[in-house]
């Protein structure tokens, strides 16, 4: 069954489009909810922006009082936002809380604490501009209208991800979650409720309607997904000049070092691999084990595959995939690879729960005998298959991990952090975890999260991703009033003079040379400043 799709629902009007909220552990199809019409999405955003000025004029302190009110309805929704996370996307409750809930709550709880703070004006030079006749302060404007597009792995937590900091900064926000998880759009619009009307406007719908809101057209766009849709998405933005921040994914690597806690590394690569069935953009794709260490590596991770428990009724560890599509995409890099010559060591779509009423069970599979011909190495799998590649060395493994331009992250496992850092310097990528998963760090609120190359760019998360949805507007104030400026009409003589003094003052090599100018801007300004008309 294809999950989510929009399709024309008897009970509604003839026009109208609905999203189906699907469980794929069971198969079952939970509610419907309609989408947002094409039509009204441009008037959600007109909404947004009659309202941005007054949320602007809140100070960051009243607007952070007003969004913990944001976090205390989290507090109150928690079960629902738990089971409804768990049983759209598919993945164990734990889940839910883990990369869900709590990364959300930190995100909130870091804004509130730190971002009247970071949007503090800045003074740069404040002892040079005086010397201009003026002084300078940086004031950081909100953009206005921010539109976010954001997935369905991790439904709450990425697009709270993006709209979190851009309410914070001052903006409005129309989100637009993934048709594919609408019940937890419905629990974000949910969330969101204390704050005024139109502060925060949740639009529902497919690909359509975001590109709806991109063409809106909005102020800034805060995207995360797919590599292909985030190109359509700068295109259409480029046509209205709309800046973008997003984020992409990546076709993420571990390194085993010849001296790594074999023991410490399959536990977290295993994590990495397989939390939310692999469904995440950070998950370990390539795992390159030194060729000394990779037999002890390898059996150490399949002994603890075997230990995982398939969550069925949301209890348990691993969950199944979230809709049909990706399982396509899943099963036809694990058949693509067989046919090629893969070996399955431990796992494969025989094991754990089999498939019946159109559940979405795909086990966690570790493979070897990958080659560069595969559709599993050539493109992100975004699911439960991880293949294991022995190098010959350290330098193999980041030479083979920055060949890829689509690194989110990256892993180093090594008993020496000091050559963990060494290494972690060299990789081409977001975010570096020596001995801890890279897409930990997306949890980690005062952290930058994002990509470079193909991963996306600009930053969401941390102090950048709240800067990311300012922009300076530079202040200059004269401090001599009633003087005119050495630079304003006319240039005669004396104003030419006391320029060429200037720049010949800061550009001469010895004293001498500085000395003479300085004279001559002594002996011209007065007449150069009194002559202005
Ligand atoms: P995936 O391929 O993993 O499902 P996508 O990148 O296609 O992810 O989707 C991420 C988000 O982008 C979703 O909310 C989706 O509806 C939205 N989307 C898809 N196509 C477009 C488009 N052309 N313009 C704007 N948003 C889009």
């Amino acid at each position: 069954m294809f999950v989510a799709q929009t399709k024309s629902s008897k009970r509604q009007t003839a026009k109208a489009q609905m999203l189906t909220s699907f469980n794929p552990r069971t198969g079952q199809v939970m509610r419907e909810i309609p989408a947002t019409p094409v039509a009204e999405v441009a008037e959600a955003v007109a909404t947004a922006r009659k309202v941005q000025p007054e949320w602007a004029s809140i100070p960051p302190r009243g607007r952070a009082h007003m969004l913990r009110e944001v976090r205390h309805r989290i507090y109150d929704k928690l079960d629902d936002i738990v089971e409804t996370v768990s049983s759209e996307v598919g993945k164990p409750r734990a889940e839910a809380l883990i990369s869900d809930a709590l990364p959300t709550v930190l995100q909130l709880l870091y804004l509130e604490r730190t971002a009247a703070k970071t949007l503090r004006d800045e003074r740069p030079a404040p002892l040079a501009a005086p010397f201009l006749g003026m002084v300078s302060r940086v004031r950081w404007q909100p953009f206005g209208v921010v539109g976010a597009i954001t997935p369905w792995n991790y439904p709450f937590f990425l697009s709270m991800m993006a709209v979190a900091p851009a309410l914070f900064a001052g903006n409005t926000v129309v989100l637009k979650p993934s048709e594919v998880t609408p019940a937890v759009g419905e629990c974000l619009r949910e969330v969101f409720d204390p704050l005024p009307p139109g502060v925060l406007t949740v639009v529902q719908g497919a690909g359509d309607v975001g590109a709806a809101l991109v063409d809106a057209p909005c102020d800034k766009i805060a995207f995360i997904g797919s590599p292909a849709t985030g190109r359509r998405i700068a295109e259409a933005a480029a046509r209205h000049l709309t800046p973008v921040v997003m984020e992409l994914g990546g076709k993420d690597a571990a390194i085993v070092c010849r001296d790594a806690d074999v023991d410490l590394a399959s536990s977290g690569v295993l994590w990495g691999a397989f939390v939310n069935a692999g469904q995440t953009c950070a998950a370990v794709e390539r795992i390159f084990v030194h060729e000394d260490v990779a037999d002890e590596f390898t059996s150490s991770l399949l002994e603890k595959l075997e230990r995982l428990r398939f969550a069925q009724s949301g209890d348990g560890d691993v969950g199944a995939l979230t809709f049909k599509r990706q399982f396509d995409i899943v099963e036809r890099h694990y058949k693509d690879a067989i046919e090629k010559g893969a070996r399955v060591l431990g796992g494969g779509p025989d094991r754990g729960p089999q498939n019946e009423n159109g559940s979405l069970w795909f086990a966690p599979t570790v493979m070897d005998g990958i080659s560069d011909d595969m559709d599993m190495s050539r493109e992100e799998t975004f699911g439960p298959l991880v293949p294991i590649v022995r190098v010959r060395d350290e330098e193999e493994a980041i030479r083979r991990t920055n060949e890829e331009a689509f690194n989110l992250t990256a892993t180093v496992w090594t008993r020496n952090t000091k050559k963990g850092e060494a290494l972690a310097a060299r990789l081409r990528c977001g975010a570096v975890g020596i001995n801890e998963i890279g897409a930990a760090a997306s949890g980690v609120p005062f952290a930058p999260w994002g990509g470079i190359g193909e991963s996306g760019y600009g930053r969401l998360s941390g102090r950048q991703g709240l800067m990311e949805f300012v922009y300076p507007e530079h202040v200059t104030k004269k401090v001599t009033p009633g003087l005119k400026s050495l630079w304003w009409y006319p240039y005669d003589e004396a104003t030419q003079a006391t320029l060429r003094g200037a720049t010949e003052l800061l550009s001469a090599p010895g004293v001498k040379r500085k000395v003479d100018a300085a004279r001559s801007i002594a002996a011209n300004i007065g007449s150069a400043l009194r002559g202005k008309f």
